[in-house]
């Protein structure tokens, strides 16, 4: 017994429905061990036998290091246990018990795997079979329909394995061993094209007229992982611009889907990281900078990048495999603002019509999951809206936030339950001002809270009274904790770094409701994650108009313009003035802004963008969020290193003297890329200075840059640089948006910090 000890170890993390169990049975196995693997209720719990010849570090090291690509290990712990039953002579997987309620563990999907894509070569049974998947790979999180992940629980329950696939299911050496999705051309789902009436099952045929209608400029709605996609050839303009006008979507750039990582180089420029990420089990859409040929102007939409994606079903590569074509628009399917279509006879009742072919299969998809979008950096992964491949995946907090529901912002939603101390975040569900997004929203927090077994006592939501995610909240009866909207951009990172400590939070964004019942935006705060203390903040002005002025950025530059010149601004010799005057809205804009009429005061950031991106002509008025920021972005000369002044007084910073010159800029005929140039720098140099003095004041070094305006690359990176070169810790998010997508985490977090008073 002493030679060879016996330890349990216990591993914490994503580990269920990954494909570790069989990993651990391999790595035993190969190393000559003995034991046995089962699934608990926190993780996995190993019991081996070590031999004498594998030390226990060499063990945990590679049991780290050769995990299968979607787990994910949180903590390893590990004992010497006494009198446990293993296997004298073999190393064993256990069965889940099927009635062990503990077990809460959703997988992510993941992109099809190499080995999958051989068999899809080479075995026949699954020759060009496009549901190959292994434990590998596959679909996870939307097909499963109940816990414990077991094929009954899925929407695969209705295909009956065949003797061959059962056989690989069962057998514990093979890699499709308890992979629930199991399935081949005998067995599994298959495809089907709609054209009009007629109807094609026939694999070859549905790959030969899916190609060659692509190939032709025509649109196809094809069903995805986690919905219904709309493709095109992505360098045909005529059908690009066909298939935004059936969309309904005016300036906001598409995804591509390159056929490989070649043809995504023909036409950006891919770091190594980036290409990491375009390759990896995750298969996001990530921005690029554009670069070599070019997509059709209706794909871009003027925007220097391209959002790039590389197949990730096995479909997709077959069918590459006919279409001559490198490059593909796949863009939700969906109209206007709706979520993504999942449902087969909604797909072809409203996509049918606007397309030239609706490709579908009869595999059911359970939980809607849209791409993922993420863009880098300086070198880190920053994501921009968190679904395929990353949701549900929870992440550990250093407390409990057990039975907690945060119900989100309103615009970009996503929620978020506590269950013991892990934060589970749903994936990207929209505007909920849209009723069927709203539908989507209340749907998946039933959905979820049952799947995860969490029954929630307590509901954290925004401070906002209108927003509907907050009336949700109310309506549940249930005790509320309301988080400011900053404090939960500034926590929501801090969670993820399992931080409780206080630091210097810099959130800056579009809108929030402040505690003063003004527009937040562009704060600085020191917070932990109870509390918070607004240290200082941009300068209030009018928001002429209220909600109109978002989408309509001439009322911002008018209303700055406003502030700094009173009355004398209507002889300001500026486009936006005259375009105002000449449109008969200067007059009604500063009666209002000077009366006070439907003008909120507002400190935000993304305002100030918008002012700055109409007075420079960049961009007068918004066809989707956020445009105006992403446009002034978009133009900056980045030779330029020019910057504005600005001041500060008693926690107020006040921009105008920047104005100010940007309107002389303007009147010397400087161009709009050196102004935008100049405006950036301005900011990063002015968040770096105010956060130095918080820091001679509080003594504090770590600082969290939040919020929808930190989507900019530009700003971004200068100020983490600047920050960095005086010494502070910039907490960067690893994997949750800094855009209203993460809010939910923040006001988890917050909630569950203030219960443990
Ligand atoms: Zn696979
Ligand atoms: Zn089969
Ligand atoms: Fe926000």
């Amino acid at each position: 017994m002493t030679d060879t000890p016996t330890y349990e170890i216990r591993i914490r993390g994503l580990v269920q429905g990954v494909g570790f169990r069989p990993f651990v049975y391999r790595l035993a196995t190969r190393k000559g061990l003995t034991g046995t693997v089962e699934n608990g209720v926190d993780g996995v719990r190993i019991v081996v036998r070590m031999n004498g010849t594998v030390s226990m570090e060499q063990f945990l090291k590679d049991l780290r290091r050769e995990a299968p690509p979607a787990a994910r290990i949180w903590q390893v712990e590990y004992r010497p246990v006494a009198g446990e039953r293993i296997p004298d002579d073999a190393f064993r997987i256990l069965p889940s018990r099927a009635d062990a309620p503990g077990i809460t563990q959703v997988s992510p999907d993941i992109a099809v795997c190499e080995e999958c894509l051989r068999d899809m070569k080479e075995q026949p049974h699954r020759r060009d079979y496009p549901f190959v998947n292994c434990t590998n790979c596959g679909p996870r999180f939307t097909i499963i329909t109940d816990l414990p992940y077991d094929r009954v629980h899925t929407t695969m329950a209705e295909f009956e394995m065949c003797p061959q696939c059962r056989s690989e299911y069962e057998d514990v050496e093979d890699r499709r061993f308890h992979a629930q999705p199991v399935a081949c051309r005998r067995c599994g789902p298959h495809y089907t094209l709609w054209q009009g009436d007629e109807r094609t099952d026939d694999l070859p045929e549905i790959l030969e007229r899916s190609a060659g209608l692509l190939s032709a400029g025509g649109i196809l709605a094809v069903k995805g992982m986690g919905g219904y996609f709309l493709a095109c050839d992505a360098t045909d303009e005529e059908a690009v611009a066909r298939l935004r006008r059936a969309k309904k979507r005016e300036g906001k750039p598409f995804a591509v889907l390159f056929r490989d990582l070649a043809a995504v180089k023909a036409f950006a420029r891919v770091s190594g990281e980036e290409e990491a990420e375009l390759t990896g089990w995750r298969r996001p859409i990530v921005l690029l900078e554009a670069r070599g040929r070019k997509t059709a102007p209706s794909v871009s939409m003027g925007f220097p990048t391209v959002g790039a994606m590389l197949p990730y079903m096995p479909f997709h590569y077959l069918l590459f495999e006919k279409l001559d074509l490198q490059a593909l628009v796949l863009t939700s399917g969906n109209l206007s603002d709706e979520p993504i279509v999942i449902d087969d006879d909604e797909a072809l009742r409203r996509l049918a019509p606007v397309t030239d072919g609706v490709l579908t299969y009869n595999r059911r998809i359970h939980n809607r999951v849209d791409d993922s979008v993420v863009h880098f950096v300086r070198g880190h992964r920053r994501a921009l809206r968190r679904s395929r491949g990353f949701a549900p995946a929870p992440v550990p907090l250093p407390f409990s936030v057990d039975n907690i529901l945060a119900t989100g912002a309103e615009l970009v939603n996503t929620f978020c339950l506590g269950r013991e101390d892990q934060a589970i975040m749903s994936q990207h569900i929209g505007d909920l001002k849209n009723y069927e997004t709203w539908a989507f929203f209340t749907e998946s927090v039933e959905r979820l809270t049952r799947l995860f077994r969490v029954e929630p006592s307590l509901v954290a939501c925004d401070l906002h009274p209108d927003y509907l995610s907050t009336r949700y909240a109310r309506e549940t009866g249930l005790p509320l904790v309301q988080v400011q909207h900053h404090h939960a951009h500034v926590a929501a990172v801090m969670a993820e770094h399992g931080i409780t400590e206080p630091v210097i939070g810099v959130p800056f964004d579009g809108t929030g409701l402040g505690d003063d019942g003004h527009i937040w935006g562009g704060e600085f705060m020191v917070c932990d994650l109870e509390e918070y203390r607004r240290y200082s903040h941009l300068e209030y002005v009018p928001m002429p108009g209220g909600d109109k002025a978002v989408l309509q950025p001439w009322r911002m530059a008018l209303s700055y313009l406003y502030k700094l010149y009173g009355e004398r601004m209507r002889d300001l010799r500026l486009p936006v003035v005259e375009k105002a005057r000449q449109e008969k809205t200067l007059e009604p804009v500063i009666t209002m802004i000077r009366q006070g009429i439907n003008s909120p005061l507002t400190s935000g950031a993304g305002r100030l963008f918008d002012a700055v991106a109409a007075l420079t002509g960049i961009c007068p008025v918004s066809t989707f969020h956020a445009e105006a920021p992403m446009r002034l972005e978009a133009a900056v000369t980045k030779s330029e290193k020019g910057t504005y002044p600005w001041e500060q007084e008693a926690g107020t910073i006040r921009m105008m003297p920047a104005l100010r010159r940007i309107v002389r800029d303007l009147e010397e005929q400087v161009s709009p890329g050196v102004i935008a140039a100049r405006f950036h720098n301005t900011l990063a140099g002015m968040i770096t200075d105010v956060t130095v003095q918080i820091r001679e004041e509080t003594g504090l070094e770590k600082v969290v840059l939040s919020g929808g305006t930190f989507q900019n690359r530009i700003l971004l990176a200068a100020t983490e640089e600047q920050l960095e070169r005086k010494g502070f810790e910039v907490l960067r998010p690893l994997e949750f948006p800094v855009n209203d997508g993460g809010i939910a985490l923040g006001q988890l977090a917050v909630a569950g910090a203030r219960r443990l008073k």
